[in-house]
């Protein structure tokens, strides 16, 4: 039988569309997404911050694809006018000797990025309403119109042929001799095509995805059949935004120092390239009915004084009630509360079947990394298929 495509990609965010755009300069693409267009989830719902990759355990993906995935990132979007912005960052210490310091300046010398000590006066020349003991001063970190970075990647997979199908969500898979038979659910009804590869790049819906294309059931509360089967659990934690109305005090992007064990960087200041300031993302993890229910990505107000509180620490001089409840973006984490993050998983389950990948636990810097993923995807998808 002749496939209909070569790779059928499930999900059109940024990592899907960075997947598209690599493979069809090579291959026949579809990309099917099951929401009303690209793009509406997890990688429009995040901080637009283009980091430098300081953060993560040596050698891990998360590391080493960051990395590259801002070597790539910053030439993408000056070659094709992609709002963008080096706005660099400051980590602010409340100590002047706190082990983080010194533990990110390691860091940054191993994998040789720019990382600079500035203490309280050098931070005053810089921030004036910033009040900390000592700050680590990142040139390489940036932000970028996420919205923007999208349309190019998803405007070059279809002039390269690619075809993004929207409202059609991929229910199952079956292999079959070379091919994949790939089932879809449309308002139209059901449908099916066949392809040599799938790549599984659903986001938050990656895992049960990949159980369902497995035949395997996730939702069983027996924890061997995930370590036999090899299928991650899912601990969705989500990340809430406040908007600050006014002049933004600040001209670079201020995080606070990561605490140990914190399941994300902090509450933060980044600006958006129209220089509104924001803050955040806290973590609240959710259960799964939360996590996929109608008010998944509710903000309540409630959070505002929580986030003055954490805000203060370094910006004393804030305002809150300039801060308004504004947008939030759900983490599809492998690691439970208070358990040490988990990497990037990018795992061909069944070797016996035609290639599949399937890309899980695709949190931050998974914007950043977009690029550097669809790279890898392509070696490992020509090492399978030519
Ligand atoms: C609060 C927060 C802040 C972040 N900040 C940053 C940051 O500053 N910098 C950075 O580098 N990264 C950041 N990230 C991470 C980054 O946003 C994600 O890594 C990235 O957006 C993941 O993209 P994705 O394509 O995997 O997922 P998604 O954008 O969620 O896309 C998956 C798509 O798959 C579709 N889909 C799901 N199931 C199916 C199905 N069965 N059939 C068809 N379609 C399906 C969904 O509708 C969705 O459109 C942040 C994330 C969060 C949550």
């Amino acid at each position: 039988m002749t496939p209909d495509f070569d790779v059928c990609i499930v999900g059109a965010g940024v990592i899907g569309l960075a997947i598209a755009r690599q493979l069809s300069r090579h291959y026949s693409v579809l990309i099917l997404e099951q929401a009303d267009m690209a793009g509406s989830e997890t990688s429009s719902r995040n901080s637009e911050v283009i980091h430098a990759g300081l953060y993560y355990p040596p050698g891990s993906l998360k590391e080493t694809l960051c990395i590259r995935g801002r070597e790539l990132t910053y030439p993408f979007c000056q070659q094709f006018d992609i709002p963008h912005q080096k706005t660099g960052k400051l980590i602010v210490s409340p100590s002047a000797a706190h082990p983080e310091l010194e533990r990110l300046q390691q860091t940054a010398k191993r994998l040789n990025i720019p990382l600079h000590h500035l203490d309280s006066q050098q931070i005053k020349q810089m921030e004036p309403e910033v009040a900390a003991a000592a700050a680590l001063w990142s040139p390489e970190t940036g932000i970028i119109d996420s919205h923007q970075f999208m349309q190019a990647l998803q405007h070059q997979a279809e002039q390269a042929g690619a075809l993004l199908v929207c409202r059609s969500q991929v229910t199952g898979a079956h292999s079959s001799g070379p091919l994949w038979k790939v089932d879809v659910e449309t308002p139209d009804g059901p449908w099916h095509i066949h392809c040599r590869a799938v790549i599984n790049a659903a986001g938050l819906q990656a895992i049960s995805l990949m159980a369902a294309l497995e035949g395997i059931n996730t939702h069983t509360t027996d924890t061997s059949v995930h370590t036999n089967t090899r299928i991650p659990q899912l601990f969705p934690a989500r990340g809430h935004y406040f908007s600050y109305q006014g002049k933004s005090p600040f001209r670079h992007l201020v995080y606070p120092l990561p605490e140990p064990g914190l399941a994300g960087l902090g509450i933060h200041a980044t600006l958006d390239l129209a220089g509104q300031l924001r803050f955040g993302p806290d973590v609240e993890y959710l259960d799964q009915h939360t996590a996929f229910g109608p008010s998944r990505y509710a903000v309540s107000a409630d959070l505002r004084s929580q986030f003055a509180g954490a805000i203060r620490r370094y910006w004393p001089g804030l305002d809150e009630n300039n801060l308004h409840a504004a947008y939030a973006g759900i983490r599809p984490k492998l690691s439970a509360p208070g358990c040490p993050a988990v990497d990037f998983v990018i795992t061909r389950s069944d070797i016996s079947t035609p290639p599949i990948w399937h890309l899980l636990g695709i949190e931050s810097p998974g914007l950043t990394s977009a690029l550097a993923i669809a790279e890898l995807i392509e070696k490992k998808l020509a090492a399978e298929i030519g």
